[in-house]
């Protein structure tokens, strides 16, 4: 399912542009547009769901896919020593985008 309004599920469909650097059939992995680690990219799933709140056993083998997938992608991407995945839930944590979607984080030595 999309949402018409979503701007990552424009990205998908590629209303809006970006620089891909996975896709299959279940998910899509892009650059962030404001990186805050020298490598930012984000994965998300081709299935709109907003928070990570509205889990359920559907949308968590979705996850349980993408978490599959994201080491060998990570290191495709040059993250060889290690790296972090973030996924915002709400206004507390600053969530801006409501697509469920994981950052991943590297290329540095990250701050906590
Ligand atoms: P959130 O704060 O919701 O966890 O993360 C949303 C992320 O999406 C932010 O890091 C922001 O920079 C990124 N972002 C927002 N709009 C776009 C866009 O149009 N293209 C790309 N590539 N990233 C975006
Ligand atoms: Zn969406």
């Amino acid at each position: 399912m999309k949402d018409s309004n979503c701007i990552f599920c424009k990205i998908i469909d590629g209303q809006i542009p970006s620089a891909k650097v996975y896709e299959d059939d279940k998910m899509l992995v892009f650059k962030d547009i404001e990186p805050k680690a020298k490598v930012h990219l984000l994965a998300i799933g081709k299935d709109h769901f907003k928070l990570l709140s509205e889990m359920d056993e559907s949308r968590a083998e979705l996850v349980k896919y993408m978490l599959c997938k994201i080491p060998q992608i990570a290191k495709d991407n040059g993250l060889i020593n290690g790296y972090r995945l973030i996924i915002n839930q709400g206004d507390d944590a600053g969530q801006t985008v409501f697509h469920l979607h994981i950052h991943i984080l590297g290329g540095e030595p990250l701050p906590w």
